[in-house]
């Protein structure tokens, strides 16, 4: 009897694991899903398909672990490729963050099971009436050369119940998956529902039929079935990959909605009990009606909740660019909406623990981090209600211009102000711009957009990475299989023998020839011990020499397996083939030094702030370390101190460190702390501090998931000290910390710097505060007497000049002001010249004062005296070699400056008589 009809309605929760049961009794292996930030995917913002974190494998880079392989895949689709932000709410079945349940054959099984089994799990376990069901295959594609998917269309009738008409082909654009312009491709074929008439909702647009990919609400897609079997090279030719993949898809929440007998994902209890939380908080009522205002605003910020939550919980920070900017989108987007029910104070935040509760059991990270999530999310609320409140002024201001203009525009350079500066996303100044009937010009918007990417684009380019991406699809179109580095050395060794097997120059990888002295490259071993760049830990530097050449190495990185060194062939020529040394630069010690205490701060931060500190980034290098955790407010002094030295009485202690691979269940029973949001494999490296050996890593204090290079014992490391502790986002602290050498020398600096002070302020470096102390007190008092006294000058000045004024000679109506003042504070003086012109109207004025030795001049005259030709720069001119200087300025300001003060009465005698002839000549 069919589930559907007898009222047994499944859960979510029940689904889930239904799919993955039904796969798991077909041989597959359950492995968990990929962050929903890609730990080392550049890439791409965040996942948005099953295969994301299977790309290695299509790509040739890396052998899958299992050939079957079952999932629930985190999923965000806000931007690139896949976007559908802009879809939420205004469908039932489009959401940000949404759930892909797949199925994996990795050169395994193909098109045969996975169509059948897909059937039989719709039809026969779920009970999906057979005759709501529709297929799709691939019809081909004449002009890119491609065939239809015959194979597929003949599956679906013999190894499916479905009758043939409801096979439909259909082009290139809606079935045949690639991964990107080259690399693994192929076909794929979707099973979509038929909800019935009444959800159609395209009734009013003239010659709609509803249809499979008709894009109205009736049809929808369940499941996508992709099969993997070209690759397309980079001349855009086809061929058939030497292995076969199968790659599926279907939206959990789709599934969900259709099992518990709703017309909307939102209906279906992943969303409902967040819908109900909204309701309480805003007291309005959801409908579950699509051309409702209200109801949209509920869907969009029941959606986007879910999507904040779980890319916060996977180390999404709000900020103002690439991933941190379309968190922040997204949570600017709920809180406008929420603005729809009434909402202007922080509230979205109350919603987090409501998704903790919906998908806690399947993703445990999101209960552990849910307080953490929350308080990020007010404290973006908080501030965004702020900008938003300021960007509504700078936006009225905007529309008032772009009313007056002809086509009623907003234009580009304020829509990016608005962007840059105040947060808001282009499509909140398009919706404000709407309500008002104007335009926004975002083609101005979007090169401005572009412009700044590039910007920021420059700043991170690898010619050398891409050089070996781009190798592996060669034009040949067969994938050329990039070298796995033995690198394990690393842990043991800072140099050891090897053979060089290619290099990557800018035009790709290449495993013959050689390169001559002077080149810029990759170089790749068959064995090494440099340390590639990961897990926070800078790449080795050191030198790669052979019997011909010398190559320094200033950095090394990792592709799947393959380690880079990248720097410059410094001497001779190096082939491949050749026997090389690689020995690793010495900075490795102290970059050991520095992670191994990365992991003592950890655990010493844990001790004195609680268990929620998490890591949430790092940064190792010889010179300092770098440590990133969740901690709503500054650490106060005495909490510095504390972890200092609890960090420092380990150290010396000399603890041993214990490093060993084991699988990671076993690590996670350890007890073992892993990065939140990194993605491990089956089996982990754990670096343990505390424990005699590796059979009693029970033992020790500190156990981290870790592949970076230790020291042996702790107490090599010295000494330890935090030097800086800082906010870099809502709730994330920064510390940066000193060890060993790196600490010799900042303390040494520090020490030069308290000899050169004790020796200027005559006191041992003890009194060095309180001397310092008294001085700035003395200075504030001082400053305060100066600013009175200047005052007092400035209106004496003042006075001096009205005097000069009453007593001067005139000619022509022109009053002839000359003579000492006795301030030396030239910014007075010019006030006086100012007062002075306005007083008399037309006036050629110099003023002369003394300061200290050094003689100065201003000239000034009024405007209509430089068009009568007297300009106060020919009278400086004149006047300056009498004081034996120079000087300069404009027409109506000029001034000179001379080492003769005793002269400056002659000069002002001078200056009179330069004046009156040229007044008595016009
Ligand atoms: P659609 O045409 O409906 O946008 P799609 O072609 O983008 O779907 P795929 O990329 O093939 O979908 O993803 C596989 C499955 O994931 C789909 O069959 C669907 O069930 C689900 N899915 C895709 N996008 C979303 C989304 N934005 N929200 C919820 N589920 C989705
Ligand atoms: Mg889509």
């Amino acid at each position: 009897m069919s589930r559907e009809s007898n009222g047994e309605m499944l859960s979510a929760k029940q689904i889930r694991d239904g799919f993955i049961d039904f796969f798991k009794r077909k041989g597959h292996e359950l492995v968990p899903s990929s962050p929903i930030v890609p730990a080392n995917d550049q890439t791409l913002l965040f996942a948005n398909a099953g295969m994301n974190q299977f790309k290695d494998i299509f790509l040739g880079l890396t052998p899958p672990e299992y050939r079957r392989v079952v999932n629930t895949q985190k999923c965000l689709r806000v931007s690139g490729k896949h976007n559908d932000l802009e879809e939420v709410g205004k469908d039932t079945c489009h959401h940000t963050f949404f759930e892909m349940l797949g199925n994996w054959s990795f050169d395994d099984y193909f098109k045969e099971e996975a169509i059948r089994w897909a059937w039989e799990l719709l039809t026969q376990t779920w009970d999906i009436d057979p005759d709501r069901l529709w297929a799709t295959v691939f019809a081909g594609d004449q002009a890119d050369g491609l065939p239809k998917d015959d194979d597929a269309a003949k599956l679906w009738t013999k190894v499916t119940t479905i009758s043939a008409d409801r096979v439909l082909g259909f082009g290139k654009k809606d079935n045949f998956w690639e991964m990107g312009e080259t690399g693994p491709c192929g076909p794929c074929s979707e099973i979509h529902i038929d909800l019935g008439p009444a959800m159609c909702d395209k009734k009013d647009v003239p010659g709609h039929k509803c249809g499979v990919n008709s894009g109205c609400g009736r049809f929808i897609e369940l499941w996508n079935l992709v099969f993997i079997q070209y690759n397309r090279a980079e001349n855009g030719k086809l061929t058939e990959l030497p292995a076969k993949y199968v790659d599926t898809g279907a939206g959990l929440e789709r599934i969900a909605a259709v099992l518990q007998k709703k017309n909307s994902n939102y209906d279906t209890d992943l969303f409902m009990p967040i819908i109900n939380h909204i309701c309480k908080i805003t007291g309005h009522k959801y409908t579950s009606e699509l051309n409702n205002k209200i109801d949209n605003a509920f869907r969009v910020i029941a959606d986007h909740i879910r999507a904040l939550t779980l890319a916060i919980t996977d180390g999404a920070v709000p900020s103002n660019e690439g991933r941190g900017y379309c968190v922040r989108r997204i949570l600017r987007r709920a809180a406008r909406f929420g603005r729809e029910l009434g909402m202007h104070r922080p509230f979205i935040y109350k919603l987090a623990p409501t998704v903790a509760d919906c998908l806690g059991d399947a993703f445990t990270e999101i209960r552990e981090r849910a307080d953490y999530v929350s308080m990020v999310i007010e404290s973006e609320e908080e501030s965004f209600g702020r900008t938003l409140d300021r960007g509504i002024e700078i936006f009225a201001a905007a529309a008032e211009r772009a009313a007056e203009t002809a086509d009623r525009t907003i234009n580009g350079e304020d829509a990016f102000q608005l962007y840059d500066t105040y947060g808001f996303p282009l499509d909140l100044t398009q919706l404000m711009a709407e309500e008002r009937r104007l335009k926004v010009d975002t083609a101005k918007f979007n090169e401005l957009m572009e412009a700044q990417r590039e910007r920021a684009r420059a700043g991170q380019k690898n010619v050398l990475l891409s050089g070996l991406i781009k190798a592996t699809s060669s034009a040949s179109g067969k994938l050329t299989v990039i070298p796995v580095t033995e690198d394990i050395h690393k842990y043991h060794v800072d140099t050891c023998d090897g053979k060089l097997i290619g290099f990557i120059e800018t035009g790709g990888f290449k495993n013959q020839g050689r390169i001559e002295a002077g080149t810029e490259a990759g170089i790749v071993l068959d064995k090494t011990c440099f340390y590639a760049e990961a897990g926070g830990q800078v790449g080795d530097c050191g030198t790669i020499k052979s019997s011909n050449g010398r190559f320094i190495v200033e950095n090394t990185t990792k592709i799947a397996n393959c380690v880079i060194h990248q720097g410059r062939l410094a001497e001779g020529t190096f082939s491949v083939g050749e026997k090389v040394t690689a020995t690793v630069s010495k900075d490795r010690d102290a970059t050991k030094k520095n992670h191994t205490a990365t992991h003592l701060l950890q655990w010493a931060l844990q001790q004195v702030l609680g268990k929620s500190v998490a890591q949430q980034g790092s940064l190792v290098c010889p010179d300092y370390l770098r440590f990133d955790f969740t901690y709503p407010k500054a650490l106060t002094a005495e909490q510095i101190k504390d972890v200092e030295l609890l960090v420092r009485e380990k150290i010396a202690a000399d603890l041993p460190v214990t490093c060993a691979a084991m699988p990671r269940d076993e690590a996670e029973k350890l007890g073992a702390m892993a990065l939140f949001g990194e993605k491990y494999g089956s089996s982990v490296r754990v670096v343990a501090v505390g424990a005699d050996d590796d059979k009693k890593l029970a033992q020790a204090f500190s156990k981290e998931f870790c592949g970076g290079t230790h020291v042996d014992r702790i107490g090599s490391i010295g000494s330890f000290k935090i030097i800086r502790e800082e906010s870099i986002s809502a709730g994330v602290r920064r510390i940066t910390a000193l060890t060993g050498s790196g600490l010799a020398n900042y303390l040494e600096q520090r020490s030069d710097i308290i000899d050169e002070l004790s020796v200027m302020l005559k006191v041992p470096a003890k009194d060095l505060a309180d001397r310092v102390g008294n001085l700035i007190k003395e200075n504030k008092k001082l400053t305060k007497e100066l600013k009175s006294a200047l005052k007092r000058s400035g209106s004496d000045t003042m006075a001096e000049a009205k005097k000069l004024l009453e007593n001067c000679e005139k000619a022509n109506g022109t009053s002839i002001i000359v003579g000492r003042v006795s301030t030396t504070a030239v910014e007075q003086v010019r006030a006086a010249i100012d007062m002075l012109k306005k007083k008399a109207k037309s006036a050629a004025i110099v003023l002369g004062l003394d300061d200290e030795g050094k003689a100065t001049l201003l000239a000034s005259v009024t405007g209509d005296l430089v068009k009568k030709g007297l300009k106060a720069t020919d009278i400086v001119k004149q006047i300056a070699p009498v004081i034996d200087g120079g000087g300069g300025g404009r027409d109506q300001m000029a001034q000179a400056g001379g080492e003769k003060p005793e002269k400056i009465e002659d000069a002002l005698t001078e200056a009179k008589n330069f004046i009156k002839q040229k007044l008595a000549n016009n």
